[in-house]
């Protein structure tokens, strides 16, 4: 290195070091998420805790990774509700499909993407996991909703 070539290199640091930063401290820091953003699922209940999914397997159907898997059963009063709901989250790829065909506005992605798994077979998401994803974030799933469909 000439003197010349270092000056220089500490030109270039001493002008990033007092520019505005653009980086920020993940993950005390966080950046503002998109209402439509895609993180994991979440199957949600009425105000009155019926389960909103009717079991019309259209986010199964679909589903392009074919990451969903349904069973249902009919109730006495004719309608469907799901014995099994699993999503295979190795297998999704987050396109939003699901949520955009469901009729019902049951299945959802929320804007949690801090998660992982630690046992093999956690990747499938069942049912139950999902109700309990929706039942605690179902204030911010409905201002989500709402503000990404102001004229609904
Ligand atoms: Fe399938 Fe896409 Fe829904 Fe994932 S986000 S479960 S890939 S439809
Ligand atoms: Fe139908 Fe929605 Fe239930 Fe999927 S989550 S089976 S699209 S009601």
């Amino acid at each position: 290195f000439s003197l010349k070539e270092l000056m220089q290199g500490m030109g270039v640091t001493g002008k990033y070091f007092f520019e505005r930063k653009i980086t920020i401290q993940y993950p005390e820091e966080k950046t503002p998420i998109s209402n439509r953003f895609r993180g994991h699922h979440a199957l949600r209940r009425y105000p009155n805790g019926e389960e909103r999914c009717i079991a019309c397997k259209l986010c199964e159907a679909v589903c392009p990774a074919l990451a969903i898997t349904i069973d249902l059963e009919e109730r006495p009063d004719g309608t469907r509700r799901t014995t099994r709901y699993d999503i295979d989250m190795f297998k999704c790829i987050y396109c939003g499909f699901c949520e955009e065909a469901c009729p019902v506005d049951a299945i959802v992605e929320t804007n949690i993407f801090e998660y992982h798994f630690e046992n093999r077979g956690e990747n499938i998401q069942t049912k139950d996991k999902l109700l309990a994803i929706g039942d605690k974030h179902e204030a911010e799933i409905a201002k989500m909703k709402a503000a990404d469909a102001p004229y609904r």
